[in-house]
């Protein structure tokens, strides 16, 4: 079976809206579902483990691989940091008869929707507020201020790109938007595929 064949499900926000928690807690709750790991060219944050979070590669690395065509969507996320979704990531997770379950950022879940369709499901994670964006960011400690303010300035563009995926959730309480998430994910796990 190809991997054209398989149900997905890509994850995507304006960074800090709270995707990473939604997506490890989707996981948790559907144990049919799997992450694909990313490459990315950004360096290794202290609790981040290689192969598991990211794998970590070089620019030379990294262009390599698109050169190779191993990508099925890769982005510069941030001026000079690459992030991509590797074909061999969606093989390994669907080998093992599970869901792929993306993190990813807004251009990016728009090229997998425009790749794999309705097997695809785009779930876009919205925050309150900017001014809620910023604090989270803050809060987490894992970026210096003018690292923040670019994401914050990203995150401005990006929730311009709210149409263009399949449901938005509102991440305003975590629990009520853990709570809504898996409803949507059953959803669409209830829906029968191609339409
Ligand atoms: P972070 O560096 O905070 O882990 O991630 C930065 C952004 O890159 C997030 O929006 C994350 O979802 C996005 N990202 C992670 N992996 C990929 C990927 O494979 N492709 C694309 N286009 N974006 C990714």
């Amino acid at each position: 079976m190809s991997y054209m064949e398989h149900k997905m499900i890509a994850v995507t926000a304006p960074s800090g809206a709270g995707k990473t928690t939604i997506v490890k807690n989707l996981m948790q709750v559907f144990p049919n579902m799997a992450f694909s790991v990313s490459a990315t060219t950004r360096p290794k944050r202290p609790h981040e483990v290689d192969g598991k979070d990211y794998f970590f590669l070089s620019n030379r690395a990294f262009k390599e691989k698109v050169a190779n065509g191993d990508f099925v969507e890769w982005e510069e996320v941030y001026p000079g940091i690459f992030y991509g979704t590797l074909k061999s990531e969606i093989l390994r997770v669907q080998s093992m008869g599970k869901v792929v379950i993306f993190d990813i950022d807004v251009k990016g879940a728009v090229n997998l929707k425009r790749e794999f369709r309705e097997r695809c499901l785009t779930i876009f994670i919205k925050p309150p507020s900017i001014d809620t964006l910023r604090e989270r960011l803050e809060n987490r400690h894992t970026e210096d201020a003018k690292t923040i303010q670019k994401r914050i300035d990203k995150a401005a563009f990006e929730l311009s790109y709210e149409n263009k995926f399949d449901v938005t959730l509102i991440n305003d309480e975590l629990e009520s938007a853990l709570l809504n998430s898996k409803k949507i994910v059953k959803t669409f796990f209830n829906l029968k595929l191609p339409l």
